[in-house]
């Protein structure tokens, strides 16, 4: 009698291609590629089709440890499947967790009964899925369930070259979201809607579907993994599971690719964080912005506050790609139609141009390391303050931090703090970048009166504030 799991990997992968599926019937890489889209650069259509799926109604946001999120991933791993990628998991590999066992670990955690059905072997229905169980002690304060069984969806695209074939480089983003939870959402007032993450991030994770299309059509000299991790909402999880049990050794891996926001690209201006983080990496962005040229923004070291950071503090080389922070950012205004897949498909060209020439290149990139600023310590004493600001994520060029916005009834909107200001002192300490603002915020706790000295229409303002509790 074959051991259960197989049975169930096999059966699975009989529904996730559709009904007969039999290894020798799809068509190898370019072809299946070509099957699924005759486009040989991005595919508008395609990516707008993938996120309008994703952050639609029936996922509900894509919560970490529902069955929207689970959805999520099994869409990502028959679009793998489609595109006849290889897991890096063995088919017969343990690694997927067996009911009574998920429910051992579960109930330690949890120091409840928790009951589960017996068709929840989880992490075996696809050879794609990595699962892991999310632990997050800041959601359990919001309501939410402080271990959630969760997965990674990872795929790899060998390399042409027999000796560069064993490096890697990574293509990732993240497709979890809020849900419906108001746990990291800016608009708490809309209690339990839909946060779709349509921008925040479907268009990533179809950025990075659409990427492995491409590069199936006309694979690259090194190798390739694709990687849509979960939990980056409540505190990088899935990129850090990754990069503890790397399915590659760590030092493979030459490069990182983070796709966190990239569907609101406006006057063509594209960040590009990162580019500090490996001496070459500046060039090669700088080489790839072909005409019709995108207006970038390339900047910082390899931390920030999205999935590269897992990447970037292993030591390895990572970008970034954001079209920039928008009134819709964790809101459940955040919706496919606001989508600029066009402009997407830009970014998308853009990128595949940089990954390509990482892949393709001779030598390795140098890699350069900055130190971690003790803001990323996201469970430091003020971990969930809460002031409300937005700030303006490109304005570089500004001493202190301009705001983007101000969320309506937050405490800075009640200290009369406004969009277009300039925060110099926050706390009685000196604000020169984001980085010293998320410092400075952070050595606060909710209930702390501050005050806050900001620059507008070349004035210096002083106001006070009295600081809130995130989710509150
Ligand atoms: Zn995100």
């Amino acid at each position: 009698m074959p051991r259960p799991r197989s049975l169930a990997a096999l059966a699975a992968a009989l529904i996730l291609a559709g009904g007969c599926y039999h290894p020798t019937q799809i068509p190898a890489g370019a072809a299946a590629a070509a099957a699924l889209s005759p486009h040989t650069s991005a595919d508008t259509a395609l990516l707008r089709r993938d996120i309008a799926y994703l952050a639609s109604d029936r996922l509900e946001g894509r919560l970490t440890g529902t069955p929207g999120n689970d959805s999520a991933a099994a869409y990502i791993a028959r679009r793998y499947t489609t595109l006849h990628l290889a897991a890096l998991r063995a088919a017969d590999d343990t690694t997927c967790i067996p009911v009574g066992e998920l429910q051992r670990t579960l109930e330690a955690h949890t120091g409840s009964h928790v009951t589960l059905t017996a068709k929840q072997t989880f992490g075996c229905s696809s050879p794609y899925l990595e699962p892991f169980v999310a632990t997050a002690v800041a959601a359990a304060h919001a309501g939410l369930r402080d271990s959630l069984p969760t997965q990674n969806v990872v795929a790899l695209l060998r390399g042409t070259d027999p000796k560069l074939r064993d490096e890697y480089v990574v293509i990732g983003a993240h497709f979890d979201h809020l849900g419906r939870s108001a746990f990291g959402a800016l608009d708490p007032d809309a209690g339990n809607a839909i946060r779709h993450g349509a921008d925040d991030n479907a268009s990533g994770t179809a950025a990075v579907m659409e990427l492995a299309r491409l590069f199936s059509r006309h694979p690259t000299r090194r190798s390739i993994i694709f990687a849509n991790f979960s939990g980056e909402e409540l505190g990088l999880l899935g990129s850090q599971h990754f990069v503890e049990h790397p399915p590659v050794p760590l030092d493979r891996i030459v490069a990182m690719l983070n796709f966190d926001m990239v569907g609101r690209l406006r006057n063509d201006k594209l960040l590009v964080y990162g580019v500090s983080s490996a001496t070459e990496l500046r060039a090669i962005v700088d080489s790839a912005n072909v005409a019709p040229r995108l207006a970038i923004t390339a900047l910082g070291d390899g931390f920030g506050p999205s999935d590269q950071s897992s990447f970037y503090a292993a030591g390895i080389p990572v970008l970034h790609f954001f079209t920039d922070i928008h009134e819709d950012y964790h809101r459940a205004t955040d919706v496919a139609q606001k989508i600029n897949a066009a402009g997407e498909a830009r970014v998308v060209d853009f990128a595949e141009r940089i990954a390509r020439a990482i892949a393709d290149r001779p030598g390795r990139l140098t890699f350069v390391r900055a130190p971690r600023p003790h803001s990323m310590a996201a469970n430091g004493p003020g971990g969930n303050v809460y002031f409300g600001s937005v700030p303006d994520m490109g304005a570089a060029d500004v001493v202190g931090v301009r705001l983007a916005g101000v969320t309506p009834g937050s405490p800075a909107d009640k200290a009369g703090v406004r969009k277009g200001d300039i925060i110099v002192e926050f706390g009685g300490t000196p604000v020169k970048d984001l980085y010293q603002y998320t410092d400075a915020l952070h050595a606060h706790k909710p209930g702390d009166v501050v005050t806050v000295v900001v620059e507008r229409a070349g004035q210096r303002i002083t106001l006070s504030a009295t600081l809130g509790k995130r989710g509150d």
